[in-house]
């Protein structure tokens, strides 16, 4: 079958295979993890049986973000019920959710005296919640172990019982709550298959409906093929949504068997798409090739609340 891609230069190419695996620029590599803190962190989650996106998605700043404590714990266990086409993760029948995760996940946070966390799920479509519960236990643990922590969670879209699970999270209070859009709604059919643009919109706007004060957040890959404009769409979408804060990252292909990177977006074009998405109105945004969700969350976080407070202080 004949396919087109775009190479480097935006040119369409039209090949009979994939597209062919592209070398990674220079702005793109980043030093293998050796720290102490690096090990640290990495016998902590061991210990205490915790899995982490940031092994489980082959994140390239594992050595930056362990090596200063910061790690996204991945609750509701390794295995995943989807098979995106962009991620790493395992997929199949996913085990017994573990019921000592939540004390494990307080213990981590304490251990690593965290100011903020993150915390993230496999997709879980064979509960009868979505895991939503599991989310609320471990919010739970988090505040009765270490209350001054700030929470940030990172959900599935919950297929089929979005509303309930929105509910039952945001009464359980996270500050931040985090859910991807992942990519452009052309690319969702090949890219993220099990999951549709407009619920994961309906998503953010209901956690906003139930607690307008809570912080949303939601984040795109770049270099999958997405049109400049459709990013632009995206980004008007997110904000007709009330999202306040936007990450951009450059999609890196895991596996051969993953989808390819159809382009390494440059740095000036991500600082071009972070301009345009401050000047639509997002409280914070993160762009540039190794932004991911998560990264350098904290520090984000307590930009956002500023920007929060002086946008209420020049309104009042
Ligand atoms: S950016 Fe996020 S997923 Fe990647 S290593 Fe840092 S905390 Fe983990």
């Amino acid at each position: 079958m004949t396919t087109a891609y775009l190479d480097s230069g935006m040119n369409k190419v039209l090949t009979s295979t994939q597209p062919p695996r592209q070398r990674k620029p220079d702005w793109i590599r980043v030093k293998a993890p050796v720290s102490k803190g690096y090990q640290n962190t990495r016998k902590l989650m061991r210990e205490l049986g915790l899995n982490t996106v940031c092994e489980e998605a082959a994140c390239p700043n594992i050595g930056e973000c362990w090596t200063r404590k910061h790690a996204t714990v991945m609750i509701l266990g390794d295995v995943c019920t989807r098979a995106c086409a962009f991620c790493n993760v395992k997929t199949g029948m996913p085990r017994a959710v573990d019921p000592l995760e939540p004390e494990h996940v307080a213990m981590a946070a304490a251990e690593l005296g965290l100011e903020h966390i993150v915390v993230t799920s496999v997709d879980r479509d064979d509960l009868p919640d979505g895991g939503a519960g599991h989310f609320v236990k471990v919010i739970e643990a988090l505040r009765r172990t270490t209350p001054a922590t700030t929470i940030e969670i990172l959900t599935p879209d919950f297929r089929g019982k979005m509303r309930a699970a929105v509910e039952a999270i945001v009464a359980a209070g996270p500050d931040v709550y985090n859910h991807n859009l992942e990519t452009v709604p052309r690319l969702y059919p090949t890219i993220r298959p099990g999951a549709r643009y407009y619920a994961s919109l309906r998503l953010l706007e209901e956690v906003k409906a139930h607690d307008p004060a809570i912080f949303t957040k939601s984040g795109i890959m770049l270099g999958l093929g997405e049109e400049r404009l459709e990013v632009h769409q995206v980004m008007d979408d997110m904000r007709s949504a009330d999202v306040d804060f936007l990450t951009m990252g450059q999609y890196l292909q895991p596996t051969p068997k993953h989808a390819s990177v159809i382009e390494f977006v440059t740095p000036a074009a991500f600082d071009a798409y972070g301009a345009i998405a401050r000047a639509k109105g997002f409280l914070q945004v993160a762009s540039s090739p190794l932004t991911r969700s998560s990264y350098h969350a904290g520090d984000d976080f307590r930009q956002m609340r500023a920007a929060r407070e002086a946008r209420l202080a020049r309104g009042a």
